[in-house]
């Protein structure tokens, strides 16, 4: 089967399907009923996945209103697709109507055009083709439609809750070739318990989120000493920016750095670390011990060495640690909170409990657990091959430190759709999807569904 020519036969249904989903603006909405926990327009994209399944024969099933399925094949064994249709809400600064689908060129423009609208209607059409074909099914397949991807995955608990686990399943919700490997993603929160005493530290505030790299931070300082001159020279030797606001009793520092994913934190230059670093040298106290406590465990160290938090493995890479969040108000509290992202073979509590042993004061605020599929599995060689001879490019496996939608699934891996060195427009304005790669993936998945569930 030559399904590249038959993708290119559906070029016109996918963008036209495309369009008519971009159309609902299935944002969570605050408004929401026991028919529509997510509000009624992300209810309405799950209807209409659900008709257009129905009319197309597929069996078609509503779970709790959260998520839903459509199933063609006989047999077994039950093999998963899973993609959402809820998109974040658009947001500002579009050139296009979010909701529009206006195609231009080789781009057609909305919100959920790459995450993840366009990619569900990519597998699914590679389904329809795949049933169009004249192959027999020897497995059930099912696309598998979540509607609160974008706002904590109550979908897919609920319906994994009720319904069967495939036993294999990508998500078309990531990037090609094929992620095989999500480190474990734990938050930690750091104290430190020395409160009070002669300090000149005020307040100190840098980070919002541990996801991401702070870009600013500030600290608030007693104008009991000449700060301008020491702040400029650090800021200075450091090649920081930087400022510096000195009013009757108290001096303002800002050191501004760049943001990033906590993924990779050295992508980033973190502000708060290097504020605290500055503030070190100059501090006594409370203060002191705070600033010291950033200076001595994170300053130029994202792998947890100085923590003894380090490790790396073969199959996902380095555990790195972002500190996302630091807070120091005088006499009241002093902590920092971070994003461990930890590799697959981690050993997570003698680690942890040798953070306890060495006399560091923390608590562990979340904790998921690495992500793993074994890259010799028959099943991600069957998408490897179906990458690599329809794109004539070496399918090689990643591992990320962040999470995808394949992590609820028991043996999931994300499969596209963003394919090696495209822009990532997701969540931003003027979202697209290019649709020759549409198209191009869309043969991809019917390859790769008609060899893994059907008779050869
Ligand atoms: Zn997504």
């Amino acid at each position: 089967m030559n399904w590249q020519a038959e993708a290119e036969k559906r070029r016109a249904e996918l963008t036209g399907q495309l369009q008519r989903l971009i159309a609902i603006p299935s944002v969570l909405s605050e408004e929401t009923s026991e028919q529509a926990p997510f509000g009624k327009e992300v209810r309405r994209a799950l209807d209409w996945v659900l008709e257009e399944g129905e009319r197309q024969g597929y069996r078609v099933k509503n779970v709790a209103n959260v998520a839903g399925h459509l199933e063609i094949g006989e047999g077994k064994e039950l093999f998963g697709i899973l993609g959402h249709v809820d998109v974040v809400p658009a947001g500002s600064g579009w050139k296009h109507d979010p909701f529009g689908g206006a195609i231009e060129g080789n781009k057609l423009f909305g919100r959920g055009a790459i995450d993840d609208k366009g990619p569900t209607i990519a597998a699914w059409t590679a389904l329809n083709m795949v049933k169009d074909s004249g192959l027999t099914f020897d497995k059930r397949v099912r696309l598998i439609v979540g509607t609160d991807e974008e706002s904590g995955f109550r979908c897919v608990e609920k319906y994994f809750q009720e319904e069967e686990m495939p036993g294999a399943a990508f998500a078309p919700d990531a990037d090609f070739p094929l992620i095989n490997a999500e480190k474990g993603i734990a938050g930690l929160k750091f104290s430190v318990d020395e409160i009070g005493a002669d300090d000149a530290l005020v307040s100190f505030h840098s980070g919002e989120r541990t996801n991401m790299v702070p870009d600013v931070a500030t600290a608030v300082v007693d104008n009991s000493r000449d700060w301008q001159e020491a702040f400029a020279v650090f800021r200075d030797v450091q090649g920081l920016e930087g400022s510096i606001d000195v009013q009757d009793e108290t001096a303002t520092l800002v050191i501004r750095g760049k943001s990033a994913h906590a993924m990779e934190p050295d992508a980033g230059v973190n502000a708060g670390i290097h504020l605290a670093t500055f503030l070190a040298q100059q501090l006594d106290g409370a203060g002191g011990a705070f600033s010291r406590f950033i200076a001595d465990h994170f300053s130029g160290d994202s792998r947890g060495r100085a923590l003894g938090l380090a490790y790396a493995d073969e199959e996902s890479g380095d555990t790195t640690l972002n500190l996302g969040i630091m807070r120091y108000v005088r006499g009241s509290h002093a902590y920092g909170e971070v994003s461990l992202r930890y590799s697959i073979t981690y050993p997570f509590a003698d680690k942890l409990e040798a953070l306890k042993t060495a006399g560091i004061t923390y608590e562990i605020t979340s904790n998921s657990e690495p992500h793993y599929v074994d890259g010799d599995d028959p099943f991600v060689r069957t998408l490897q091959k179906a990458y690599e001879d329809n794109t004539g490019e070496r399918a090689e496996l990643l591992a990320i430190g962040g999470g995808t939608y394949a992590r609820v699934l028991d043996k999931g891996v994300a499969f596209g759709m963003l394919f090696p060195g495209e822009p990532d427009v997701a969540h931003q304005a003027d979202e697209f999807v290019d649709i020759d790669n549409l198209v191009k993936a869309t043969a991809i998945y019917a390859q790769a569904i008609s060899e893994w569930a059907c008779k050869k």
